[in-house]
């Protein structure tokens, strides 16, 4: 491959994500829901599967909604001034934690949840700017699971009288969350290969959980300039591995994945979403974060060559 086209390429694919950003921007409601009923618990979560795992504990006693909106890429979010009018209306704002809501110090919540405080997250599961540990902690089904519950007993000291309620929803969705886990081993049971390449490094946690090996293209977050290098890097890594596979993710341009299976005989891409943010026509389709997470299976059997 001829260096000055894979620097071409590059830029390319390096301006249009701002674009892609704008358009998404400026086709998303603000917020989710409309007035909260009175004397509703109202619970405001920082992104996409916070708010989907705290609206299957809330069922229809609690006010949930998410401070992003759905189709918009969190990871260099900030909020507007009506945003933090929201959190200080709220009783109760629930973050991922993990260095991932830098915005939310100082915010003025009444009540801050950190989901994944307790976890222990000192097993290599990445680096990130500010705490050293990688964030993407919700797309591992059995952390899900602690930060379900650690949204179940916030909401249950919000609003006592709710709290058998909240319990049982929350035990649910977590039995949910098992036989997700469940599903996934057996999915993966009879893959070729173990390593894979995302578009970023969102699935550390993920194959750390499974036995797999993830490689990225881009680091922590998707969003950032890729330098021509990286990009050789990822074509010889493929190679190297046999791949024919290269993932691409919902929120992002999906060029630069196109260029680098351009380089590689048969290879193709395919979607492995971080699951930061669903669009509005998969919400309006009830697609949650359990349908994602099986859809990311599928496209990640194809890519690791699962027999079954
Ligand atoms: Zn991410």
């Amino acid at each position: 491959m001829r260096q000055d086209r894979i620097a071409l390429a590059a830029i390319a694919v390096v301006i249009p994500l701002a674009m892609v950003a704008t358009i998404y921007t400026g086709s998303q409601p603000q917020g989710q829901t409309g007035t909260p009923a009175k004397n509703k618990l109202r619970v405001v979560t920082s992104f996409y599967p916070l708010y989907d795992f705290a609206s299957h504990i809330a069922g229809n006693r609690a006010n949930v909604s998410s401070l992003i909106p759905p189709g918009i890429e969190p990871h260099e979010w900030e909020p507007t001034l009506n945003d933090v009018r929201r959190v200080g209306d709220a009783d109760i704002l629930i973050i991922n934690g993990a260095g991932f809501e830098g915005w939310s110090r100082g915010i003025g919540a009444k009540t801050l949840v950190n989901t994944t405080e307790g976890l222990d997250l000192t097993q290599n599961g990445g680096q990130d700017h500010t705490t050293g540990v990688n964030p993407h902690i919700w797309l591992d089904p059995i952390f899900a699971k602690h930060q379900v519950d650690m949204m179940r007993a916030a909401f249950a000291r919000a609003d006592p009288a709710n709290a058998d309620y909240y319990d049982e929803n929350a035990k649910k969705f977590s039995a949910e969350l098992d036989a997700l886990d469940s599903s996934i081993r057996q999915d993966l049971i009879s893959c070729k290969k173990s390593d894979f390449i995302s578009f970023h490094d969102a699935f550390k946690w993920f194959a750390q959980r499974y036995g797999l090996v993830q490689h990225s293209i881009q680091g922590i977050s998707p969003e950032g300039e890729i330098l021509p290098q990286k990009i050789q890097e990822t074509v010889n890594l493929a190679r190297s591995l046999g791949l024919k596979v290269i993932y691409s993710e919902n929120l992002v341009d999906s060029r630069l994945s196109d260029v680098i299976a351009s380089e590689i005989p048969g290879a193709k891409v395919l979607v492995l979403s971080p699951i930061e943010g669903i669009s509005n026509t998969e919400k309006a389709n009830g697609i949650g974060y359990i349908e994602k997470m099986k859809e990311n299976v599928a496209s990640l059997k194809e890519g690791l060559e699962c027999t079954q």
